[in-house]
């Protein structure tokens, strides 16, 4: 049965503004699921795709909560009625092992749009089975829609990737919507210190009520001498004979060039002879190549590593974070900072574009 929706069409050209159309969308193929959405977060990493060079209109949007109202007949652990919600990282290893496929949407005047495997900008949408995951009935329809990307690529870089333990001492890098999700993480897992960095002391002290013990403002002073300095061991020598400094694990949830090297520079060398260095973390999506200083990391025996979707599986991992929102481990509902309606989806990237967003805006549909 085809369902009317109203979904959000980033023109092919550049630099128009975005549409808002109705569409009717398809029946659902073998392995695709029609969903009723109640909200989608607004992503930072969108802005890339509306800025970048495009060969079609696209479709945008990769988190939501909403209500299944039909499956394809290949689909056997979903049904019209199930909560659920809508992520881009295949649920499940079996699931991850089939092709999929990317999701193609007629347009009632003749363009095809297009979207890297989901959309969830739009009233309802039609995905893969893949990205659709069952949740319990009683979630927070409005503030778990921001689990499926910006809680899994935090907390999950925290908790999976970096697989940080009480006591290790962690920095995190931009406290937005992401950021501020690996800071509760952190701070659940017993990290200590958790040092934020950002450059507003609006939003250091924001990351302070998700669990931050300090904040660096990266306007102000040089977070790699302060987060040093907050982190000396006196009693533990590098192969030069100086002293330790740095944290275990420095996370990087912005991607500019220059945090991306910040996130090498802050984590702490090895104590020589007895134990090897701090890990930088990369989350968020980087923009340009970085060169690093490879005899520093050598010489410290650091290690970078990358972390996609905090290295999550989302059939298990959404229920976890839904159970930690429950539990005020993960403060949700302070965390969705602005809702918009999907009419007002130029507004809202705009708020975004302009730094008007302190922790992570949603679309609710009605
Ligand atoms: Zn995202």
């Amino acid at each position: 049965m085809p369902t009317e929706a109203r979904v959000v069409v980033v023109p092919q050209q550049q630099d128009q503004p975005l549409e808002v159309i109705d569409v009717t969308l398809p029946a659902p193929g073998p392995h695709q699921v029609v969903v009723r959405q109640f909200a989608s977060g607004i992503c930072h990493s969108q802005l890339h795709t509306i800025h970048n060079p495009r060969q079609a209109p696209a479709l945008l949007g990769h988190e939501s909560t909403g209500e299944v109202l039909e499956v394809g007949e290949s689909v056997t652990d979903l049904t019209p009625g199930d909560t659920v919600m809508v992520t881009w990282v295949p649920k499940d290893q079996a699931q991850a092992r089939r092709q999929g496929g990317i999701t193609r949407l007629e347009l009632p005047d003749g363009r095809t749009a297009t979207s890297i495997n989901v959309f969830t900008w739009a009233t309802h949408t039609i995905a893969d089975e893949m990205y659709v995951v069952k949740v319990p009935d009683d979630i927070d329809r409005e503030t778990d829609s921001i689990i499926g990307c910006a809680v899994i690529t935090g907390a999950g870089a925290v908790l999976h990737t970096a697989n940080v333990q009480s006591g290790d001492s962690v920095a995190i890098i931009g406290v937005g919507g992401v950021g501020l999700s690996a800071v509760a993480a952190a701070a659940h897992l017993g990290a200590n210190p958790v040092i934020a960095v950002d450059l507003d002391d609006e939003k250091l002290d924001f990351a302070k009520s998700f669990g931050a013990t300090h904040g660096v403002n990266a306007a102000e002073v040089d977070p790699v001498v302060a987060i040093r300095a907050l982190t000396t061991i006196s009693e533990q020598f590098d192969i030069l004979r100086q002293p330790v400094a740095g944290v275990d694990y420095a996370f990087d949830c912005i991607g500019h060039s220059a945090t991306m090297r910040q996130i090498s520079e802050v984590i702490r060398g090895g104590e020589f002879g007895q134990r090897k260095g701090g890990t930088a973390v990369l989350v968020g999506v980087p923009q340009t190549p970085i060169e690093l200083d490879s005899r520093q990391m050598f010489m410290g025996e650091r290690s970078y590593v990358c972390s996609l979707g905090g290295s999550c599986t989302p059939g298990e991992d959404l229920p976890r974070f839904i159970d930690w929102h429950r539990q005020g481990i993960l403060d949700l509902d302070s965390l969705v900072t602005q809702r918009y309606s999907i009419d007002d989806i130029g507004r809202a990237v705009e708020d975004l574009e302009n730094g008007r967003i302190a922790g992570r805006s949603i679309l609710v549909f009605d």
